[in-house]
């Protein structure tokens, strides 16, 4: 999944403002289609075979850090792990530099829906990069007895405590020099948390009786298990502000993928597509071609 719904919303949405005026142009004005579609690629999964693999890496399955020798460049990286190794261990780093291109060359031919689309499932999984546990094979805790974990973080902790104190500002977008370099970077950062993540909340359980841990709350007419909220809250201190960090650093980094692919592109004028309208999709469809060999 990566980010809850409300939290990968609340990314993309953030995202427009940290924007310079001429993009800030159009996606003030599209910031309702990039918060809706915010949370297209994770629907996709379940339609698209291809789709999973991009939303993490098992950074854990290349063995201890640092991950300096993983080869960067996708077409290398097939050549030393094959296709099929690859895609069972995520392939996120590799993707978002493919997704960056693409949006570059949709800036160049102003073709809005492609903008708008590539614009929205970058700002996805760009946002579940910055998940700790979207870097690390342990990912819901089902190694180690912690089945939950991941909503907890990424889900229940941003719904319950973002709105109460979280603080967003990250500034302007700034232009990436190296794109590949800036995704590892967040990765790697990405799986070295993971390990509080998960030892954290192992500790808090040890000294929490289960029915401190747990808690039933009506949603939509059904009475659903989620994790009590003094005990999401006791976790969210335990990380200090991990979450709040980790969103504030996805949606900082958001801002500066849009803003390097427009930059890239020669920062085409947008003012014209503000009068257009976007086509209406329930759910955006698949606009990936990392299978295989692909052009770098
Ligand atoms: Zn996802």
């Amino acid at each position: 999944m990566g980010w809850g719904f409300f939290a990968h919303q609340r990314i993309n949405e953030l995202a427009v403002f940290s924007l310079p005026p001429a993009m800030l142009v159009l996606y003030k004005s599209q910031q309702a289609y990039l918060k809706v579609h915010a949370t297209d690629a994770d629907k996709r999964r379940y339609i698209v075979a291809a789709e999973g693999p991009r939303h993490y890496i098992d950074l854990d399955r290349y063995g201890p850090p640092p991950y300096d020798w993983i080869p960067r460049s996708w077409q290398a990286a097939l050549q030393q792990f094959g296709e099929d190794s690859l895609l069972q261990n995520g392939i996120v780093p590799w993707y978002i530099p493919q997704m960056m291109k693409q949006l570059t060359k949709a800036f160049q031919e102003k073709d809005l829906d492609k903008i708008l689309h590539l614009s929205a499932d970058l700002g996805h999984y760009v946002a579940d990069a910055h998940v700790p546990l979207h870097a690390c094979s342990n990912h819901n805790g089902q190694f180690t007895g912690q089945e939950g974990i991941h909503g907890l973080w990424e889900s229940r902790i941003p719904e319950l405590l973002a709105d109460a104190g979280f603080n967003y500002w990250c500034g302007k977008a700034a232009y990436i020099r190296d794109v590949p370099a800036f995704v590892w970077q967040i990765v790697c950062t990405s799986a070295l948390a993971a390990d509080t993540v998960l030892r954290a909340e192992k500790s808090l359980s040890l000294r929490t009786p289960a029915d401190a841990r747990y808690a039933w709350e009506n949603r939509k007419g059904k009475l659903v298990r989620t994790y009590a909220a003094s005990y999401t809250k006791a976790y969210q201190q335990l990380l200090g502000n991990m979450v709040e960090r980790r969103m504030r650093a996805a949606i900082h980094a958001v801002a500066c993928c849009w803003y390097t692919a427009w930059v890239d592109a020669g920062q085409p004028p947008l003012t014209a597509l503000v009068q257009k309208r976007p086509k209406e999709n329930t759910i955006l469809p698949d606009t990936g071609k990392m299978i295989g060999r692909v052009e770098e």
